[in-house]
């Protein structure tokens, strides 16, 4: 799309924004369910159509375009009675949320459905008010195409303004150019880290600074203790070696790291782990770039110095990604920043520390994460609440006995985590605090009932 199209685009977005705003919440919840039946209608082909973009098997797409239709269905119940405004009536001052103004969506390469064009993003910005415009990845450029097809179906079935939602196409300079636009008054993003933090930077040094909720990489630390690696490490090296190569290791919440303390009970847990990923075969990656990126992690990772690295099923088809198992010591994963970084793929780290206050050292030293999973007994964890509390303070969803791939839908679940996890961590892209990245407070001083909206009236 040229620069001509766009300006059209952010015009009639701006335009929209003046109508959509004042749609009532029945209108905009009735929008969101109308988006859910259209995609529902597009029916198997528009899965044929993501799995062969995407390399993502029918079963697992079916999984995630259920996911996006009942996170759409979840933002339209969660909007209809208003109360996600939350109104303060104190006798002359009022207060209340509305809608910031066009919201620009990047989506991920991972999730051509959840976290793409009609994902929790685009949803949770139509729910409260806001026109979306989204750029379609190019890795699921036709999916993307379709999906906005139903969107912008649903908007004319339910008479939504013209402009309330677009989809466009282009390169980063296109990408860029709508960040850099006054238009555009708030950003959604899920993908790496680099492109998170680009369009935070580029948003920063606008005349006119936006907010940029960038949902990035994450290492999500596991953390195993000496009692359950006694009394369950092969279940829990079968739990991770799945956990790892899930979906070729495609999440941004594989576990790809695994710290534990010097025993008996981890060396067995290693070998343990090197024979359930030995039986895993390789897999299509996304798309040759993803393939290519996760390559170099792996040259990356055997170049450095104390990491010993057994790859599983090696093979030479291009595309695929194959089980890599990193085994590390404390000190040095200390001293090598380039052993935290995210290698997107079925790649995990264990770290082997001396002892507990080089483990204590290490969680000091993570950055901030979407998640940290502990495997423990009831009794590795008696008197240990400044631990748990250390790794709260570095994730936003801290699970026990559990791996941290699978992400509910639910207004409980916190996707999201300190930075560099995400650009924002006091909010994430699933559940109802979603919705409160695209709003903003406004308080009415002295306004006699008649001028105020009807939410913030003694009698409604
Ligand atoms: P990506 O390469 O960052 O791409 C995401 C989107 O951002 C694309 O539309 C891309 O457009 C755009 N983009 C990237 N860099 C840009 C820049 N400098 N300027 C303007 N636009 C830019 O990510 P991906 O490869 O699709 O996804 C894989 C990554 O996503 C992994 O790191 C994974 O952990 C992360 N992820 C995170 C979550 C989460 O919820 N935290 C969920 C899923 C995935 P172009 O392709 O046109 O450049």
């Amino acid at each position: 799309m040229d620069k001509k199209e766009i300006n059209l685009v952010l015009k009639k977005s701006e335009k929209a924004f003046k109508i959509y705003r004042d749609i009532s919440n029945v209108n905009r919840a009735n929008f969101l369910r109308a988006i859910a039946t259209e995609i529902e209608i597009l029916g198997h082909a528009l899965l044929d159509t993501a799995s062969r973009e995407t390399n993502l098997p029918i079963t697992r797409l079916t999984g995630e375009r259920g996911r996006t239709l009942l996170q759409l269905r979840l933002f339209a119940d969660l909007i209809e009675n208003g109360a996600y405004v939350e109104p303060i009536i104190e006798k002359n001052l009022r207060k209340m949320l509305i809608p910031l103004g066009t919201v620009a969506v990047f989506g991920s390469s991972n999730f051509p459905f959840a976290y793409s064009t009609a994902g929790g993003d685009t949803a949770s910005a139509l729910a409260v008010g806001c026109p979306v415009i989204v750029k379609g990845h190019p890795a699921h450029i036709e999916t993307s195409r379709i999906v906005a097809g139903a969107v912008l179906k649903a908007a004319a079935l339910t008479k939504m303004p013209d402009g309330v939602f677009a989809h466009i196409e282009g390169d980063i300079d296109v990408g860029q150019y709508l960040v850099k636009h006054p238009v555009v008054k708030a950003v959604g993003f899920t993908g790496s880290f680099q492109g998170g933090k680009a369009l935070f930077d580029l948003a920063n040094r606008r005349k006119v600074p936006i907010p940029v909720f960038a949902e990035m990489g994450s290492i999500n630390p596991v953390f195993l203790f000496e009692n359950a690696l006694i009394n369950d490490a092969e279940k829990i090296s079968t739990l991770l070696a799945d956990s790892v190569t899930l979906g070729v290791g495609q999440f941004c919440t594989n576990p790809g790291l695994i710290i534990g303390i010097e025993s008996f009970g981890l060396t067995n847990f290693i070998n343990l782990l090197k024979n359930k990923l030995k039986v895993k075969m390789p897999g299509a990656m996304l798309h040759q770039g993803i393939a290519n990126s996760y390559k170099n992690g792996v040259k990356t990772m055997l170049s450095e110095k104390n990491v010993e690295i057994t790859i599983f099923n090696h093979d030479e088809t291009p595309i695929n990604g194959f089980p890599v198992l990193g085994v590390t010591n404390g000190s040095e994963f200390l001293k090598n920043k380039t052993l935290h970084q995210e290698i997107f793929g079925p790649f995990t780290l264990v770290v082997i520390c001396k002892n507990k206050n080089e483990r204590d050292g290490i969680i000091e030293n993570l950055e901030g994460q979407l998640t940290a999973s502990l495997f423990a007994e009831p009794s590795d964890l008696k008197n240990q609440k400044k631990l748990i509390q250390a790794i709260t303070q570095i994730c936003g969803r801290i699970n026990l006995n559990n791996v941290p791939t699978g992400v509910e839908v639910t207004h409980a679940m916190q996707h999201g985590g300190p930075f560099p996890a995400s650009t924002d961590s006091r909010y994430g892209a699933v559940g109802q605090s979603a919705v409160l990245r695209w709003l903003r407070p406004i308080s009415y001083q002295n306004f006699s009932e008649e001028l105020l909206p009807n939410i913030l009236k003694n009698e409604k």
